[in-house]
């Protein structure tokens, strides 16, 4: 508490009396005239220091107050301005920290909405041919060595399908199509264009040609809107984010969730492949019906068998009802 004595002015009477303010610690300042006044340090206006001459406190209420006290006047201005800019500091830093937080995490669950997708596009569309080259050849050289083996078509059957390609590619140079057991009744699409058709699916297909037709036309789907360079652009960004905030790239958590989010993409990108395989069939005077005949059928004979592979991995190609419906759609 800084206490000073001063000349009061009121407005009511032109007779100066002699009055204690004190000023306390909690900005508060208490004038002793007749009745005790407590007033706001910040309402007070107090004039600068010229020399010894006396200052002039002003308050709100039109009351002048002269005092010679101004090395305790100092004082207390000093002090009241350092706590109340503590104040301002503290609060503003809480205030910014909690913003803060606030906004990281708006910008995360932002980023994985909408953000992800987008720079997954991004990435995916100007990754050079050659980077989706590598990465072709070493899974389709992977898959050799371990899960596929040679076809068993005959050579007149294989031509019969790879014309059939040629003609839904438009022959473009940058579509191959290779044939190889194993795996059940299988189709897939690698980043650069080249689709390996399985001898089940060809089996599976019974002499119906547009259902193969249908379903190399999905494939086809899936390279042209690059969903395998999206989906690996997508678990190495999340992977790369959650190691950010867990400190751990290699975090197990990252893969659980970047696997959580890649099944549910999946189903987003399926039904993108069959909207591309329904209008280039229809483009090429093919029906799209003979592609939902396809996933009626394999539901038919799997139905839902966990216990199956073949079940397993249409199940991330799901022939759900919506699908089909979609498909059989004028
Ligand atoms: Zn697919």
């Amino acid at each position: 508490m800084i206490e000073i004595v001063a000349k009061l002015y009121s407005k009511e009477s032109s007779q100066a009396k002699s009055v204690k303010v004190e000023f306390l610690d909690a900005g508060k300042v208490v004038i002793s005239d007749d009745v005790e006044k407590v007033l706001s340090f910040d309402s007070l206006k107090i004039s600068s220091r010229v020399g010894n001459t006396h200052r002039i406190i002003t308050c709100e209420d039109g009351t002048v107050l002269h005092s010679h006290d101004n090395d305790k006047i100092d004082k207390a201005i000093k002090l009241h301005s350092n706590k109340s800019q503590l104040a301002f500091k503290l609060e503003n830093s809480y205030k910014f920290a909690i913003i803060s937080v606030v906004a990281i995490v708006g910008v995360v669950i932002l980023y994985l909405t909408v953000g992800l997708d987008i720079s997954a596009k991004f990435f995916a569309k100007n990754t050079p041919y050659s980077l989706k080259q590598t990465i072709s050849q070493t899974t389709l050289h992977n898959l050799d060595k371990y899960l596929l083996t040679d076809s068993n078509l005959t050579k007149k059957r294989k031509d019969e399908i790879t014309k059939m390609f040629k003609n839904l590619t438009d022959n473009s140079p940058k579509y191959k199509l290779h044939f190889r057991k194993g795996m059940g009744i299988n189709a897939f699409a690698l980043p650069d264009g080249e689709v390996v058709i399985l001898d089940g699916l060809v089996k599976f297909a019974d002499g119906d040609d547009d259902m193969i037709y249908g379903v190399l036309s999905h494939e086809k789907g899936h390279v042209e809107l690059n969903h395998s360079m999206q989906l690996i652009a997508k678990s190495s960004l999340v992977g790369v984010l959650l190691g950010y905030f867990t400190g751990d790239i290699s975090s197990s958590i990252g893969g659980i969730v970047g696997s959580v989010i890649n099944a549910k993409f999946s189903r987003e990108y399926e039904s993108e492949a069959d909207g591309y395989a329904k209008k280039l069939m229809l483009s090429h005077n093919k029906d799209p019906k003979h592609l939902a005949d396809f996933f009626i059928k394999i539901e038919k004979k799997y139905g839902h068998d966990t216990n199956s592979s073949i079940s397993n991995f249409w199940a991330s190609h799901p022939s759900d009802k919506d699908r089909i419906k979609i498909l059989l759609s004028k």
